[in-house]
């Protein structure tokens, strides 16, 4: 599920083989972007930077040009050996960028843009995100730039619910607020109001080094306690594993009344 730690682990990926290079090669085949010749716009430029922020990840190029992706639910990213067969169909593919032997590609959309740096700095999608759970440092800073957009928050909204709102934390997911939720014992049912600072910022201090790991080695299963698991035993007090959608969005979630308050 292209979650932050997915999107991290993809520019991870992705940075060794386009960061510091002109790529020989930049393709956008997908018939959208047919009058939008990025091939000419991007030539001859060097990608000065991969970076992610929350689920959106960012190909900075030389002369202030960044590709900017967001995958949704359907997108992925792609790193081959060049001539090594792709995962997807070629007909899926949005973007292909060819450098040090390796290929990169974006399948499946749908949100691929190339904006000046400026634009992307000022764009509200990308300039109202919330703190980055996978950011190198979550100190002071971020912990209080979260509790407030927290609290700016419908306080009936559940707690689990108001964690996927990107403009509160940026990269948290379905997955991982089910996870997030019950790694930190709190019923992702309570409103966000009568969860406290302290609670709030647990949920987040246990999900990060789990999201950090994945981000590392690209392995999310592992990590996937209660998540699909309706009607199975909770591994940590025996309870059942409970699921339903929750909130306008009717996401999945799962949760173990036994342990989770
Ligand atoms: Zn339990």
């Amino acid at each position: 599920m292209p979650e932050g730690d997915t999107i991290h682990y993809a520019a991870n990926r992705i940075r060794p083989i386009l960061a510091g290079t002109v790529p020989e090669e930049v393709r956008a085949p997908h018939p959208r972007f047919a009058r939008d010749r990025w091939d000419e716009r991007l030539a001859g430029r060097a990608v000065t930077g991969v970076d992610a922020h929350g689920k959106h990840l960012f190909l900075r190029f030389e002369g202030d040009l960044v590709l900017h992706s967001h995958l949704r639910m359907t997108g992925s990213w792609g790193t081959y050996r060049q001539g090594q067969r792709w995962r997807c169909a070629p007909r899926r593919a949005w973007l292909v960028l060819r450098a040090r032997g390796h290929e990169v590609v974006q399948f499946d959309g749908p949100v691929l843009e190339l904006l000046t740096a400026s634009r992307a700095r000022f764009d509200q999608r990308i300039a109202g995100l919330g703190p980055d759970i996978l950011a190198e440092r979550w100190g002071e800073d971020e912990q209080r730039r979260f509790l407030r957009r927290l609290r700016e928050d419908d306080p009936t909204r559940p707690i689990g619910d108001a964690l996927l709102d990107q403009r509160t934390i940026a990269g948290i997911g379905n997955l991982w607020k089910v996870e997030g939720c019950h790694l930190a014992g709190v019923d992702p049912w309570r409103p966000t109001g009568k969860v406290t600072d302290a609670e709030a910022l647990r949920i987040v201090e246990l999900t990060r080094p789990r999201m950090q790991m994945s981000a590392r080695d690209g392995n999310q299963t592992r990590h996937k306690v209660l998540y699909g698991r309706t009607g199975l035993p909770c591994p940590r007090c025996g309870g059942r594993i409970e699921q339903r959608g929750q909130w306008d969005d009717n996401r999945p979630t799962y949760w173990c009344p036994g342990c989770q308050a």
